[in-house]
């Protein structure tokens, strides 16, 4: 078999497998605790369900335009005047198969061979491979001082001939963390002044604890609409737990969002029609689930945090946001490919190794499932590694006896 460079240079979404391999242990009546998802357990908001039950109660789902349906464009318009406090046009707007399409689009419309991209560790898994995808080259920023926030001078360091984007996560998949209004601030002006392209993934957005407000780019961005190079990205996906139907959109000047949505009419002629009925059900519905999300993300956040400060030898940093954390495991097991492994083998844990995130001996924990897989999941990793805890853990009725210390 011949498969091309390309094929064999991109690794397969290491988190999506593991909910395959967690699904797998399910069937076979294992205990599996599941903190690698991403995904909240809450159900599809109902004004969804409705908008997409309509449309195919009708039976006539068709083509639609490849950047998205008229309706969905508007209530996107609509979310964008409400939540960033900017009027755009539907030429300034394109709706993809989730937020995924959107990145993916917007880096092929804009990456010729080698132009690189630049991002800061721990990056959301599918960056590198993205950009690859594209044609380019990711540049990883590693904060110099160990933590999860680099300064504006390491991000401007990294800048060269070849620079041609940035891509910004805030709050941060793995990390949890929200970049402060300062640092984001000084992205917008240093895309700005070097003429780049700034991919504001603002996928958690909203998802934010502790009193926190979302932050908003543009608030930052100094240029005309038309000549700017700031796309935002949003979805369905995670605030109105949405993942299945796949729809999100990009926001930008009408240049690059006509590039893309013609990328789009190639590759899968735009999103799906019954889901995009879904999206403006949802956008345009009663948004109270979110909030009650928020509430009970920050709920699990609480939860988590405490059993991990009562952890010896585990760094945590707490996260303001999203769904993730992503301690330090390091005094345990500095390969985390190998900790993740023994973790699922040993107590059914399902965590995400920190190297696929870009920074090794930490763990991507998810808190979006319930309280007690977190509680659960927790004592289980705690009992495996820490020579302290009690010998014996019940997994269900199965005793188990550590006999690895
Ligand atoms: N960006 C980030 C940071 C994400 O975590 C995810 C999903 N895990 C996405 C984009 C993609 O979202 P979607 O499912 O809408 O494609």
């Amino acid at each position: 078999m011949s498969l091309s460079q390309m094929a064999r240079s991109i690794h397969e979404s290491v988190t999506l497998k593991l909910n395959q391999t967690a699904a797998l242990l399910r069937e076979k009546g294992e205990p599996v605790i599941h903190l690698g998802g991403g995904e909240p357990k809450s159900k599809t908001p109902i004004d969804a369900i409705v908008a997409c039950t309509g449309v195919l109660n009708s039976g006539d789902i068709k083509y639609t335009p490849p950047d998205g349906i008229p309706a969905l464009k508007k209530a996107i318009i609509r979310y964008t005047e409400e939540h960033y406090g900017r009027q755009v046009r539907p030429e300034n707007v394109v709706a993809s198969c989730g937020a995924k399409q959107a990145i993916m689009a917007a880096l092929i419309a804009i990456l010729d061979p080698k132009d690189e991209v630049i991002f800061p560790v721990p990056y959301w898994v599918s960056y590198p491979e993205m950009v690859k995808l594209a044609g380019g080259v990711p540049v990883p920023i590693v904060p110099e001082d160990g933590s999860f926030h680099p300064t504006i001078r390491e991000l401007e360091d990294a800048v060269g001939s070849y620079s041609k984007a940035i891509i910004l996560n805030s709050p941060n998949n793995p990390s949890g963390v929200m970049y402060s209004r300062e640092f984001i601030g000084q992205v917008v002006q240093l895309a700005e002044r070097k003429s780049l392209y700034l991919i504001m993934d603002d996928t958690y957005n909203r998802l934010v604890f502790d009193g926190r407000s979302p932050i908003n780019c543009y608030d930052f961005s100094t240029q005309d609409p038309e000549q700017s190079k700031l796309l935002v990205i949003n979805c369905v996906s995670k605030m109105y737990a949405m993942t299945g139907f796949r729809i999100g959109w990009a926001v930008g000047c009408r240049e690059l969002v006509q590039a893309m949505a013609t990328i789009q009419s190639q590759q899968t002629s735009g999103p799906a029609t019954p889901s995009q009925w879904a999206a403006v059900g949802a956008l345009n519905g009663i948004q109270n689930s979110i909030e009650a999300l928020r509430l009970t993300l920050e709920n699990n956040r609480n939860i988590l945090m405490d059993q991990l400060n009562a952890f010896p030898g585990v760094r945590v940093t707490r996260p303001d946001g999203a769904f993730y954390c992503f301690p330090d495991f390091s005094n345990y097991e500095k390969n985390s490919q190998k900790l993740s492994e023994f973790l699922l083998q040993k107590v059914r844990v399902v965590t995400v190794p920190g190297r696929e995130f870009g920074m090794e001996g930490h763990l991507r924990l998810s808190f979006c499932g319930t309280a007690k897989e977190i509680t659960q999941g927790v004592e289980r990793i705690r009992w495996a590694l820490d020579p302290t805890a009690p010998n014996e853990l019940y997994l269900g009725d199965r005793r188990l006896v550590r006999d690895w210390m």
